[in-house]
């Protein structure tokens, strides 16, 4: 749950075992608790997509609901992030686990580094290689590389941005925010 100021208020559920899970010792509940979330998110333009999220589900006190990737090196997970609006400016922030398995070929570990040459993306995974457009991970394996600058893929930005624009505008969003989405032609 976040302030009114995007401060983490409280965190519920298996926050702890999941950083844990992914290395994150860092990360762990106790030390994340009245940190700005912004503190805990990789890249300039993925902290700059959850403030404009975050933003529209306060102002128009209706829920967001977009899916994501999180994946390990073994394992492709996807997961729902639902933004959600409560009392006081507070807004709760739910991930869902909606699926796991087992990558056919694990991905080599990766890191982020903002100069790397090779940009992945934080709603998809997808990566961007300056010879070979973009990829899903899965279908990269063992090409995966290992130092990734975090960026948001075209075919994710459009649908971030269609998901603020129809909660601002109070309508449908004119394509399904969950249910899988990638870079698409860019
Ligand atoms: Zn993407």
């Amino acid at each position: 749950m976040l302030d009114p100021d995007d401060r983490i208020l409280w965190i519920g559920g298996e926050w702890d075992e999941f950083a844990l899970a992914n290395g994150g010792s860092g990360a762990g509940s106790n030390r994340v608790l009245a940190t700005p979330l912004a503190r805990h998110v990789t890249g300039e333009t993925t902290r700059a997509a959850l403030a404009r999220m975050i933003a529209a589900v306060r102002d128009a006190g209706a829920p967001l609901r977009i899916d994501y990737r999180c994946d390990s090196p073994r394992l492709l997970r996807r997961v729902q992030l639902t933004i959600q609006p409560m009392k006081d400016d507070r807004v709760l922030m739910v991930h869902d686990l909606r699926d796991a398995r087992a990558f056919e070929v694990a991905l080599p570990p990766w890191h982020a580094d903002e100069t790397a040459a090779a940009r992945k993306c934080s709603f998809c995974g997808a990566v961007h290689l300056p010879d070979a457009g973009w990829n899903f991970a899965e279908d990269l394996g063992a090409d995966h590389p290992a130092g990734v600058a975090y960026v948001i893929c075209p075919g994710c930005a459009a649908q971030i941005d269609e998901g603020v624009a129809s909660l601002r505008q109070r309508r449908a969003p004119s394509t399904p925010m969950t249910g899988g989405f990638g870079p698409g032609a860019g």
